[in-house]
């Protein structure tokens, strides 16, 4: 269960130094570092650092995940001063909302277009806190996109995305996102989007920025790198990075699912070692973190 935050954030700072950059066949895909808000290599961005405000919420108020917790922790994160946030995640979170209700109420106030991919890039470690519960897991992973996210389709990407991670944990293979897809009202689109995915390139799902066009390019990247190379996980994060666009997040979205299926030993050592940032974390630490909040692995509540 490490690989989830393990592959986040190796996807997020591999994509990192190539943000809003269209990285050629010829040109190696590593983590450089560089990009818009100036990251060290193998420093990971606000990405990850989300990620980690809810998997520090779920350790701090074990079991289960508090809403409470998770809204001041993304609040923290913000008073950070972080060197990149989503616009709209940073609207909401420039209130400074003092609780969950609070904060979905700022997101819920928020016109215009709250489609962005910044609630799908944090969700994965939900999967692991409620691993022994897929109807816990699902609720959850809505709930904590609702937060800064109000669009719909970006709490059922985070459902589906959350599902799929949650039954490569315990089933090691992709087949829970088209099961999570499955489940609801939405299932033909969203099934069309995945098809979508498996057949087209990144030119049919460009703007990447958008939660429906971020999923559709780490679901490209997943299910059409080669899924019996031992360096399917590297392969595929190096893929979403060449897609371009969002590519730090597309490739922590990725990586979140790659992580669950393959587990923290696909993720490369020297990648592992060089992984760091927010709140001060290392890759080692990842791991240590991801077992905590996992039932059935950390110590007993
Ligand atoms: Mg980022």
């Amino acid at each position: 269960m490490a690989g989830v935050l393990l592959g986040t954030a190796a996807g997020d700072a591999l994509g990192a130094g190539y943000e809003f950059t269209r990285p050629g066949e010829h040109v190696p895909i590593d983590m450089i570092g560089g990009g818009l808000g100036d990251f060290a290599p193998g420093e990971w961005t606000d990405d990850t650092a989300m990620a980690l405000a809810i998997a520090l919420a779920a350790d701090e108020r074990r079991p289960g995940l508090d809403l409470d917790a998770v809204a001041a922790g993304f609040v923290r994160w913000y008073e950070s001063g972080p060197a990149d946030i989503g616009v709209q995640t940073s609207k909401v979170l420039s209130g400074r909302p003092a609780s969950a209700a609070a904060m979905r109420a700022r997101s819920d106030a928020l016109a215009g277009r709250t489609g962005g991919n910044g609630s799908l890039m944090r969700t994965a470690p939900i999967a692991l806190v409620h691993l022994d519960d897929p109807s816990a897991c699902d609720r959850a992973a809505a709930e904590v996109s609702l937060l800064t996210h109000s669009d719909p389709q970006a709490a059922e990407a985070c459902r589906i995305w959350t599902l799929g991670i949650r039954h490569a944990v315990l089933h090691a293979n992709f087949d829970g996102v088209r099961a999570a897809a499955d489940a609801l009202d939405t299932a033909a689109d969203w099934h069309r989007l995945l098809d979508e995915a498996e057949t087209g390139g990144p030119g049919h799902f460009p703007n990447n920025g958008w939660v429906v066009h971020a999923l559709q390019t780490a679901w490209w990247a997943v299910t059409t790198t080669d899924a019996n190379s031992p360096d399917h996980l590297a392969a595929a994060l190096a893929r979403c990075v060449r897609a371009g666009g969002d590519t730090d997040t597309t490739a922590a979205i990725a990586g979140g699912l790659l992580g669950a299926r393959w587990g923290a030993s696909a993720v490369p050592s020297r990648w592992r070692d060089m992984l760091h940032g927010y709140p001060g974390l290392t890759g080692a630490d990842l791991v240590a973190l991801a077992e905590r909040i996992t039932p059935g692995f950390g110590p007993s509540a």
